[in-house]
């Protein structure tokens, strides 16, 4: 028995939340590992968009949903995750269970793309406002990069505020880890 590591733990929030027929939300698709994980949870009647900024991301995340064929599930988008619920049909917005965000950039790739607080608070804001009772949004984030400690405390301050009657915050981390160790953010919409 142990604890879960961090990318575990985010994964057992999202299974408690999304179910087969439900709609997911990969913010920051990367290389596409959340993307399938959430394709597999919803399953052949529910749906999972992805959203990233970066082409080659988009890319590596449709070749890694293909390779399982759980295209027919799965919308992906070149595009920020603040515009997200602009390609996700009004009268869906309800069966949206589950949103991950993993802030930071893309392992491999160019460090200087990361995600920016105004974009990642914009996006989470909306989603809120929108997901029903019983939903989540969970953020895993990383703030060892530059740009990391700007969107780390501005992300803790705009949840701390969250009106306790309206969402649950959680926050898991292992407090003794060296060398900025990531850590989780869940939103649960009460
Ligand atoms: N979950 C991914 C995986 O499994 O590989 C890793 C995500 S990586 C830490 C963060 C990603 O967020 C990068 O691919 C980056 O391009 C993307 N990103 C940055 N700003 C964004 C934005 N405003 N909207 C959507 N994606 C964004």
């Amino acid at each position: 028995m142990h604890l879960d590591r961090i990318l575990p733990f985010s994964h057992e929030l999202m299974k408690k939340f999304v179910s087969t027929g439900d709609i997911a939300i990969d913010a920051t698709c990367g290389n596409g590992h959340d993307t399938l994980f959430l394709a597999r949870l919803v399953g052949e009647t529910g749906h999972v968009y992805g959203f990233d900024i970066q082409k080659e991301a988009i890319d590596a995340t449709g070749k890694r949903i293909d390779r399982e064929e759980m295209g027919d599930r799965t919308t992906l988008h070149e595009d920020s995750h603040a515009n997200a619920l602009n390609y996700i049909p009004a009268e869906d917005h309800k069966r949206i269970k589950g949103a991950i965000f993993n802030l930071g950039f893309l392992p491999g790739s160019d460090k200087t793309v990361i995600t920016t607080p105004d974009q990642t608070i914009t996006a989470i804001d909306q989603m809120l406002a929108v997901m029903p009772t019983g939903s989540i949004i969970v953020l895993v984030v990383y703030h060892g990069h530059s740009g990391g400690e700007e969107e780390k405390n501005r992300v803790i301050e705009y949840a701390s505020y969250l009106d306790q009657k309206l969402v649950h915050v959680l926050r898991y981390q292992f407090i003794n880890q060296k060398n900025n160790a990531p850590f989780i953010l869940a939103l649960e919409k009460a």
